[in-house]
């Protein structure tokens, strides 16, 4: 969610007047604003996705929530020391969150473990109960979601989980403390900590319980709320709830409903399978095989006995429609049942649970249709559908960027606040030489606010007038920050051999947190600062280039570095990202796409014009067929280009690193092959030439800076698909059929 004090006074329409108290009070406003720690419940951008379509549905009067964990500890804080990432827990409440409203009054409990008991009534009917589970409870923390200009305010419910049985006295008076307070730990533990794993695996099984914990609070939540108001006929449930599962982390709230429907409500099977896959819809943000959830049966069971049975009963119903509907294709059977080698495959519990299965973005909802999900999209044709995501221009636009927002109202009035598409009023501007003018000397006023900051901060020299070319998201390979810097290394090389080799200053900034257990991801951040600290310190480039390595990360950082940014790096190999929406708002700000045809960036493109944007390097067509003929020879690009071969060389000499072991991993990874896996998996070398041309490109246009600036005004006047606005309206008219809120 990141911070809430702007964003909620400008929501509130009452951020000038406050300012305007606290100067009459000689009370300097942005300090303020820096002392709320950024509420950092998320990885990265699923989760920023989820907070902007929150912001987006109280804004267009949407009854629409968002239910997670009240985690003690949130996204771990970054430190770099001696160019390698450390994490530091992040105590986001140690002075508790003045936002949130604590609902005692709302607690429910959930159980874990214990054993499933079955009692046959007289008319031959089993009940089940779970009896001598660990009994945690949920205390749900409301979070305030305010609408832009609206009296609509939502909430996120955030649950914390402690234990109802307190300590034990009797321990406590044998001195032994630490067992006296066992229970209470363990509860505790649940909603003590973020698993920093971003579209990978996390395994454990109390992310499982995590898992658990919220989403039958949840449930339980939205039944006692619909039980208060229509009894206990459950036949309206479905018009009135769709729960949009954010990904399979939360999937386990299919047989969670089903348990609840049948074990406490007496509800048939039939009829109770009916409203929950009435009520259930699913988003697939990822096509990494690693990152398809599953779960090994003795660690799913152990913990949700009662949950397995039914998970076991649905995959056993299932499988007879299967064997129905494609007799003797085993081969298909096996693919898709929800339990096989011994394990659970929650995406396949989730598409066949629920009514839409969507894709976050045209090219990844096709790549899941006819390739990761093929079978499945043969089997439910009608569930399948693309909502490509979007991010909200109050935050990402109006918050971060006042100056560019006040250019854009001078030009085209008020109303793409609340309706992005205006920006489009923006287009006859693109050529008006002084309009050029404004937006570059606000660029170059928002990179000096930047430059600012990172001296304060951490220290750094940045040069406004140089190019901000900039990567930030997560590190993960398939993101491949390692071309970046790549690129960097050889244009290093480049100015220290040719004396006469001109380009225009450069400043290349990087943010990203990697995944604590991710040891490939954590040398790529090494390398980064490894080649920024030789660059920086030598005098021989002569200011011409400069990387920066911004530490943590986070939604507030990331609020200053997109107005400050020229180039935005959007370098996955193509068909891994699924939509990326940090790509929107660098176009938002004005920032210019270098970017492989991927994501969301294909749309953008689309929307920009290809002559406003840098498109480089192999398609995901091509790539599939590289893979489907096993052609890919990475050394034959080394063979071909001394430039390159001499950088991937520079990873082992001696160059950066004396002992030549640091980053022989990352060496051995692009040129061998290593730890059982192919060379170079994510394409790094094939798409270096095109990548180094592609910058070239970049370089000159930059030079004529009234283009520049024409480019860039294009860019943002057809930014207007890209508000989590206009994707909320699709999920509401084609999946969630929901009515605005009156007064
Ligand atoms: C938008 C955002 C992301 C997602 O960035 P991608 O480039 O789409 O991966 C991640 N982290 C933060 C803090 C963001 O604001």
């Amino acid at each position: 969610m990141g911070r809430a004090l702007s964003n909620n006074l400008i929501n509130m329409g009452i951020k000038e007047a406050v300012q305007e108290v606290l100067r009459d009070m000689e009370i300097n406003y942005n300090v303020i604003e820096d002392e709320e720690p950024d509420a950092g419940l998320g990885n990265g951008g699923l989760g920023r996705l989820a907070a902007c379509f929150l912001d987006s549905l109280a804004t267009l009067d949407y009854p629409g929530h968002g239910y997670g964990i009240r985690y003690e500890y949130g996204m771990f804080e970054q430190h770099i020391e001696d160019g390698y990432q450390v994490e530091y827990p992040d105590n986001w409440l140690k002075y508790r969150d003045p936002w949130e409203i604590r609902r005692s009054d709302l607690a429910v409990t959930v159980v874990f473990g214990g054993h499933v008991n079955v009692r046959r009534d007289e008319n031959g009917r089993d009940h089940f109960s779970v009896e001598g589970g660990e009994v945690v409870t949920a205390t749900p923390y409301d979070m305030p979601i305010i609408g832009y200009d609206t009296k609509t305010v939502n909430t996120l419910r955030l649950w914390e989980a402690t234990s109802p049985n307190g300590f034990d006295l009797q321990l406590f008076n044998n001195m032994e403390y630490t067992k006296a307070v066992e229970r209470q730990t363990s509860a505790e533990n649940i909603s003590r900590v973020l698993y920093p794993n971003d579209s990978g695996p996390s395994g454990k099984a109390l992310r499982l319980k995590q898992q658990y914990f919220f989403t039958s609070a949840s449930l339980q939540d939205l039944i006692r709320a619909y039980v208060a108001k229509y009894g206990k006929d459950f036949s309206h449930f479905a018009e009135l709830h769709v729960i949009q599962l954010n990904d399979t982390h939360p999937v386990v709230a299919i047989p969670e409903l089903m348990r609840i429907f049948l074990d406490v409500y007496s509800l048939q099977w039939d009829e109770a399978w009916d409203i929950v896959t009435k009520t259930f819809a699913y988003t697939n943000h990822t096509i990494l095989a690693e990152a398809l959830e599953k779960w090994p049966i003795d660690i799913f069971q152990g913990l949700l006995p009662r949950i397995y049975q039914i998970v076991e009963e649905i995959n056993r119903r299932f499988l007879i429609e299967l064997r129905e509907k494609y007799p003797s294709d085993y081969q298909r059977h096996d693919s898709m049942s929800i339990i096989s080698h011994g394990m659970i495959y929650m995406a396949w519990l989730a598409i066949h649970g629920s009514f839409s299965v969507n894709g976050v973005a045209a090219l990844h909802t096709e790549i899941l249709k006819t390739q990761e999900l093929r079978n499945w999209a043969e089997l439910y044709p009608h569930k399948f559908n693309n909502k490509t995501n979007g991010v909200t221009q109050r935050r990402w636009l109006l918050c971060a960027n006042p100056a560019l927002s006040d250019f854009i109202t001078e030009k085209i009035g008020h109303g793409w606040e609340k309706d992005l598409s205006k920006l489009k009023g923006l287009e006859k501007f693109a050529d008006d030489s002084a309009a050029q003018q404004q937006f570059l000397d606000i660029k170059r006023a928002n990179k000096q606010k930047l430059a600012e900051y990172l001296k304060v901060t951490q220290n750094e020299f940045l040069d406004p007038d140089s190019i901000f070319d900039v990567q930030i998201k997560r590190l993960h390979e398939y993101k491949r920050q390692l071309l970046n810097i790549l690129h960097i290394m050889y244009l290093y090389n480049k100015i220290i051999e040719d004396p006469s080799f001109d380009m225009p200053a450069r400043t290349f900034i990087f943010g990203a947190k990697a995944a604590s257990g991710y040891r490939r991801a954590k040398t790529i951040i090494k390398l980064i600062n490894t080649v920024a600290e030789r660059i920086n310190n030598d005098r021989r480039v002569k200011g011409k280039l400069r990387v920066v390595f911004v530490e943590n990360y986070r939604v507030s950082v990331a609020e200053k570095i997109f107005p400050a940014s020229d180039v935005s790096e959007q370098i996955s190999t193509a068909g891994k990202e699924a939509s990326g929406t940090g790509n929107m708002k660098f176009m938002l700000n004005g920032a210019l796409t270098l970017g492989t045809m991927d994501g969301a960036n294909i749309e953008i493109v689309e929307e920009a014009g290809a002559e406003n944007a840098f498109i480089f390097g192999l398609t995901a067509e091509a790539i599939a067929k590289i893979e489907e003929e096993h052609s890919y020879v990475p050394q034959k690009y080394l063979d071909r280009n001394p430039g390159l071969a001499k950088v991937i060389s520079q990873l082992v000499d001696g160059t950066y690193d004396p002992t030549g072991r640091l980053f022989k991993e990352l060496h051995d990874s692009l040129v061998y092959g290593i730890e059982g896996q192919r060379p170079d998996v994510y394409y790094v070398l094939a798409d270096f030439d095109a990548y180094v041309e592609a910058q070239e490109k970049v370089a000159h246009a930059y030079l004529d800076s009234k283009n520049w600036a024409k480019m860039a005004l294009l860019n943002i006047a057809r930014a207007g698909k890209f508000s989590s606005d206009r994707t909320i309206e699709d999920y509401v008219r084609d999946i969630w059929k929901l009515k605005k809120v009156t007064f």
